[in-house]
């Protein structure tokens, strides 16, 4: 890999460490607002949690009891999201995988549906759009629920997009702003002087100078040095595995909503891909397929959609969700001048990406401070 200087040789206005779907936001708007703006990936675009999320843009069946301000959050960005997915897909001729089918979270038993209730009374005490439904009811949205389950609740306004399209999607959108985009360049320290960052220095010993730089790794944001001498939040790796499964010739996907239950959730996608995800495993960075994850996802499935059994079975991945001590991502500036973070986005760091790249946009023009729900 070699990194251009930018054309005036000074360096760049930002350097962005990490080609997520936060990174790649961020990068693509600083770029429209007019900065030169260089994102340095050790791997390839997409290559962290990214490329491995489901893609749900769900709020509403996210929210969870004492995570009021980080609902704020993800509800802002939800309203973000249809400016979002179509500016990018006008802009870039690519697909985004957008759409709003709403989602069912499916009581599978009566135990469920205590549990069920219980965040449903949560939901409407926040005031939020959903509604209890009776086996039946719940069925005649969704005829492939078994006849089993106890109940769900609808949240109607839940959307989502195909996280690799919209990554794909995000870096064209980013070159064609004027961006670069340069793929095995890890970074590992940080150059300052005088007290303000000036620049990274790459693995392959490369010095790319930049007036701010900002760190969108993901679950690696507080790692090795960069993070150390970054003054990093702490962010930690949740390992999720997930199953990519697909519907054979002449087959329909087994729900037109997205379907949850307490233990998994499938997401379709209008190419007969579907998803079923995921396990939350504190495993440090290992990234190992277990039988017992892939065994409880396809149980938990099939529980409540039991056509999900007819599926072929495509591939079973994992990825590292970036989690911080309260659930909330950090967005802003850092400790050192000109050093800034967009990380910690855990299991929501799609559905925040929107939100994210405009708050950072602020930060670059000096009008907010640090965001932590
Ligand atoms: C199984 C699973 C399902 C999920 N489902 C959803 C969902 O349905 N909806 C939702 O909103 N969110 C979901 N998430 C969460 C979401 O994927 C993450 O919050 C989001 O992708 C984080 O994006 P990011 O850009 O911060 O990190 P990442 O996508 O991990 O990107 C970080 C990038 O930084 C690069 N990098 C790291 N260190 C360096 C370095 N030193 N130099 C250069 N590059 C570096 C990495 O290679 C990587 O490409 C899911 C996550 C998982 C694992």
């Amino acid at each position: 890999m070699t990194v251009s200087q930018n054309p005036e040789g000074s360096g760049y206005d930002l350097a962005v460490v990490g080609a997520g779907v936060i990174g790649l936001a961020c990068a693509w708007r600083a770029a429209q607002a007019g900065l030169s703006v260089v994102v340095l990936e050790r791997d390839e675009p997409g290559s962290g949690a990214s490329g491995v999320a489901a893609g749900m843009l769900a709020p509403v069946t996210e929210a969870d009891f004492g995570e009021d301000a980080l609902l704020r959050l993800n509800l802002d960005s939800r309203g973000m999201w249809p400016g979002f997915a179509a500016e990018l897909e006008e802009l870039t001729g690519l697909p985004s995988g957008y759409s709003e089918p709403g989602a069912l979270v499916v009581a599978a038993d009566r135990d469920d549906a205590e549990e069920l209730r219980r965040l449903h009374t949560l939901q409407r005490r926040l005031g939020l759009d959903s509604e209890w439904l009776g086996p039946r009811a719940t069925r005649s949205l969704e005829p492939g629920l078994s006849p089993r389950i106890a109940g769900a609740i609808l949240a109607p306004q839940e959307g989502q997009v195909d996280p690799g399209a919209v990554v794909a999607a995000l870096a064209h959108a980013l070159v064609d702003a004027g961006g670069e985009l340069c793929s095995g360049a890890e970074v590992i320290a940080l150059h300052t002087h005088s007290g303000r960052v000036t620049g990274v220095r790459t693995a392959a010993g490369d010095t790319v100078q930049a007036s701010r730089v900002l760190i969108a790794a993901g679950a690696w944001s507080s790692e090795g040095e960069l993070g150390a001498e970054a003054g990093a939040p702490e962010v930690r790796p949740v390992k999720g595995q997930l199953l990519e499964l697909r519907v054979r010739r002449g087959g329909s996907l087994p729900a037109s909503r997205l379907v949850r239950t307490p233990r998994c959730y499938v997401v379709g996608r209008s190419d007969g891909r579907v998803v079923v995800g995921a396990t939350m495993e504190e495993q440090g960075f290992d990234t190992t397929i277990t039988a017992d994850g892939v065994f409880r996802l396809l149980e938990a499935a099939y529980e409540v959609l039991p056509d999900i059994g007819e599926l072929e079975f495509v591939r079973a991945r994992a990825g590292l969700r970036p989690f911080t001590p309260d659930n909330a991502p950090v967005i802003g500036p850092g400790e050192i001048e000109g050093l800034l973070w967009a990380t910690g986005h855990g299991r929501n760091g799609v559905l925040l990406a929107p939100l994210t790249a405009r708050r950072m946009v602020e930060a670059l023009r000096g009008v907010s401070t640090v965001v932590s729900a």
